[in-house]
């Protein structure tokens, strides 16, 4: 048995793990990861990358289908286009491949030992790792936990045959005739959208009486307007209760509590993502959890002192961003930085069409925060570039405090507004005020001038509406 020491071991290479051990090893911490699978974690392999590839090339091909339908006013003339479903997944595995290489390249750089196998605590500084030469223990002074999370099944709808998780969606070879989602969060819609977009008669079925609902029903409502241009069948207040004795429908109860079937050669289970605190020897170190998530203070130590934790496995959000501003700031604490969580926003981002972006407060959280607000919201429909670009639906929305018109929230809706989603984080990161905002000069023609022109109409004299 190989036993090796080191100052951090870091286990998991998402990202909160690899961008922890490349910060720890440009800091001269002597770092070693352990990672089961390929580097770059759910995100990477089978989370936000794969799925805007996906997203991409489903935008692509409806464009095209679109514009053959004679149905575009660009004046562009094509035939009816056709799609390699197993092509297109071949090039989202390429660039995949490319940034695992990528990951691993920068953790080499950074001189961290990269060790491949699966971990397992036997105690609070030693670990176990099943790798495919054997077992290799290691000692370390601190340990990061950064085992992210996996695809909540159902019992009644477990995964295998027709029934699928986002992993299996992302490789599929075919394109489903027929899809059934069962979950309206952002994963399922993200997903049931580029099928649709793709040829396939999808049909979403969600419990609650929204889907999407961490965003207001206003920033969602010209998501339900494509969903319904796209032939999306959207069941609201409708429970999923299992798969038909065929295996070719989804089983569902109404509304008003009748059994009904949706029929689907596929059924697409997007139900949210439980954190991997189970088969690495957790029980061994009896950490104190927050529900079903490690409990971690603003430093993000566990209740064991020299244990870590960060990312999906600590709670929501469960987005990758966080998991890697935790890990950069643990890794700094690790190598004696002075550094606490003081992050003002975390960014949400919804790659539909439109897509959507809130950062910071709510208008509701934002009035319930500071008692009276000022909201300023612009529509695309009023912005040159958004008409340019076919894409007119949605606004952007700032959110201050009325006394001082310190900036508490932004949201916004439309096409491509992720790329906002960094402007949106810095004016709240940086405390702006409504004037700050107002005062920038907002390079035309751009989506970017909505935002100035939100802040403009809060602050009551926007120019172009
Ligand atoms: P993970 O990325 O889950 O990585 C954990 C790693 O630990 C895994 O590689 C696992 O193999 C390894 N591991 C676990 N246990 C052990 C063990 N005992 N020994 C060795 N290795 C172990 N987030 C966004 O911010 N934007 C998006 O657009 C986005 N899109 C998404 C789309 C989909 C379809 C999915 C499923 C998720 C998406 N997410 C998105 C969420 C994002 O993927 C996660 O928030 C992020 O990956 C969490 O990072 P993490 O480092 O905590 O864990």
């Amino acid at each position: 048995m190989k036993e090796i020491s080191c100052k951090l071991l870091v286990i998991g290479a998402g990202p909160g793990g690899y961008v922890c051990a490349i910060r720890a090893g440009q800091l001269g911490v002597d770092t070693v990861i352990v990672e089961f699978g390929k580097p770059g974690g759910t995100c990477l392999n089978v989370g936000c990358i794969p799925s805007k590839a996906l997203i991409h090339a489903a935008e692509e091909f409806g464009k095209i289908a679109h514009m053959a339908r004679g149905k575009d006013p660009l004046g562009i003339k094509v035939g009816a286009p056709t799609l390699d479903l197993t092509k297109t997944i071949a090039w989202k595995d390429v660039i995949v491949s490319r940034l695992n290489s990528g990951v691993a390249g920068l953790l080499k750089k950074a001189k961290v030992k990269t060790v491949q196998g699966w971990a397992t605590f036997r105690d609070g500084k030693t670990v176990e790792v099943e790798t495919e030469t054997g077992t290799q223990v290691i000692h370390a002074e601190t340990v990061v936990i950064a085992t992210g999370s996996a695809p909540v099944e159902l019992p009644f709808l477990p995964f295998g045959g027709p029934v699928i998780s986002s992993t299996e969606a992302l490789a599929l070879s075919e394109v489903p005739e027929k899809l059934a989602v069962v979950g309206g969060g952002y994963i399922g819609l993200e997903l049931g959208m580029a099928f649709a977009k793709m040829g396939a008669k999808v049909t979403v079925v969600e419990a609650l009486p929204r889907v999407l609902t961490q965003y207001d029903a206003e920033l969602t409502r010209p998501v339900l307007k494509r969903l319904g241009e796209l032939g999306v069948e959207v069941m609201l207040g409708v429970k999923a209760k299992g798969l038909s004795t065929k295996g070719d429908a989804l089983l569902v109860e109404t509304a008003e509590g009748k059994n009904a079937r949706v029929a689907a050669d596929r059924i697409l289970v997007t139900v949210g993502r439980k954190p991997l605190t189970e088969g690495w020897g957790l029980e061994q170190i009896d950490l104190d959890m927050a529900g079903k998530f490690i409990r971690i203070d603003d430093q993000c130590r566990t209740s064991m002192r020299g244990i870590f934790a960060i990312g999906d496995v600590t709670g929501e959000p469960m987005l990758a961003h966080r998991a890697m501003a935790q890990g950069e700031m643990v890794a700094e604490i690790v190598a004696g930085h002075k550094r606490s969580w003081d992050k003002r926003a975390i960014p949400a981002i919804c790659f539909t069409d439109p897509e959507l972006v809130a950062a910071g407060l709510s208008p509701e959280e934002a009035k319930a925060f500071a008692g009276e607000i000022k909201i300023g919201q612009f529509p695309f429909a009023a912005n040159g570039r958004a008409m340019t670009k076919q894409g007119e639906d949605g606004f952007v929305r700032v959110v201050a405090r009325a006394d001082n018109h310190l900036v508490l929230g932004i949201q916004a809706v439309g096409q491509g507004v992720s790329e906002l989603s960094a402007a949106f984080g810095l004016a709240l990161e940086m405390g702006a005020r409504l004037e700050d905002i107002a005062g920038t000069i907002h390079a035309h023609p751009t989506q970017g001038e909505g935002f100035q022109e939100a802040a403009l109409k809060a602050l009551g004299h926007a120019l172009h509406v």
